[in-house]
């Protein structure tokens, strides 16, 4: 039997949500990218273990997509299956100050009711579009600070469906990195927040969000910031002096307002966002001698 099949019979029998031949370009900030042969939403753990089983017993691959702020899909789009989370996987649970979160969970969301209770710790990330799932594998972070700052364990799933509870050593965050991707999907997280007032919360939170809005693009698609920033160094500045600002490729283009974005600013193609990140870091390491790394997830790719 073909796989498709297969997930049919499956779905049948649960709340899960399928659709085939899903344009992933919709799920993504880049608005860039192919079709995922088959899209599902999955909103319990019980819908999300089928999946995993499923995934385990035919070897198809599977992508949880978060918010897609952090995401290149390629052209060809994803031969496999994309996975987002909903409904109880996007809980928020509040208990003085320890906070249980689903990974579907919007980040700027748990930034905007986190600060009406007066719990501070994460008014950085109401900018940062992206899924507490994403910002765990991402270990996202503004203003000096990262999301795994605040957690005290993750909860992931591994393929027989099965949940773990890690430590926040075990979750290993790094810079832009944790190790939560060696998982099948993180369902969740426990944050430990510091109890304040409200309105000064509020009032830094909303800070932060105008410092971002005035320094980086907000109105065209793109997928934040494309390179790491080096040790003690920023990505934005090595892609400015190099003289990159407004360089265009296809429909692609280095935003002048802030260097580290990409832009998809008419209908470009994954290619044409791949060839102008390969031109930035030749030329930035011919002018610079620093190599740049990407920061934004690939899908769909061979590599
Ligand atoms: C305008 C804009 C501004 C941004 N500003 C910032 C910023 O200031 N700081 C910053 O750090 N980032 C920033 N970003 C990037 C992005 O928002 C973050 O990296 C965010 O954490 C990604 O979350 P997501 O849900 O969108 O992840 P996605 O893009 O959907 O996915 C990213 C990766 O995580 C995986 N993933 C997502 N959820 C799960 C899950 N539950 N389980 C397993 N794997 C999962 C995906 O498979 C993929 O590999 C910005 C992006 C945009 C568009």
């Amino acid at each position: 039997m073909d796989w498709k099949d297969a997930l049919l019979d499956i779905v049948k029998d649960s709340g899960l949500r399928l659709r085939f031949r899903e344009p992933l370009a919709k799920h993504t900030y880049f608005g860039i990218g192919g079709e995922a042969t088959a899209y599902i939403e999955a909103s319990t753990t019980t819908e999300l273990a089928a999946v995993a089983r499923f995934h385990r017993q035919w070897n198809v691959p599977v992508a949880i997509i978060g918010r897609g702020s952090n995401l290149l899909v390629s052209d060809t789009g994803f031969n496999g299956i994309g996975v987002r989370l909903v409904g109880e996987l996007a809980k928020l649970e509040v208990d003085g100050n320890v906070v249980s979160v689903g990974a579907g969970l919007s980040l700027p969301r748990l930034s905007k009711a986190m600060s009406r209770r007066g719990l501070s710790g994460v008014e950085f990330a109401l900018g940062i579009p992206g899924s507490v799932g994403g910002a765990l594998i991402m270990n996202a972070g503004a203003w000096g600070s990262s999301f795994g700052d605040v957690v005290t364990e993750v909860t992931v799933m591994n393929d027989t469906g099965e949940l773990v509870n890690l430590t926040h050593a075990e979750a290993d965050f790094e810079y832009r990195h944790s190790g939560l991707d060696t998982y099948f999907c993180v369902t969740g997280a426990t944050l430990k927040l510091e109890p304040g007032d409200a309105d000064t919360i509020t009032a830094r939170m909303q800070a932060f969000y105008k410092q971002k809005v005035e320094t980086q693009p907000f109105a065209e698609e793109n997928a934040g910031c494309m390179f790491k920033n080096p040790p003690g160094d920023s990505a934005g500045r090595l892609i400015d002096i190099s003289g990159l600002k407004g360089y265009r490729i296809g429909g692609a283009e280095v935003s002048t307002v802030h260097g580290n974005f990409i832009l998809n600013i008419d209908n470009a193609t994954a290619s044409d966002v791949l060839n102008l990140v390969a031109h930035i870091q030749q030329q930035v390491r011919e002018k610079t001698g620093t190599s740049l790394q990407t920061e934004v997830k690939r899908l769909g790719f061979d590599d």
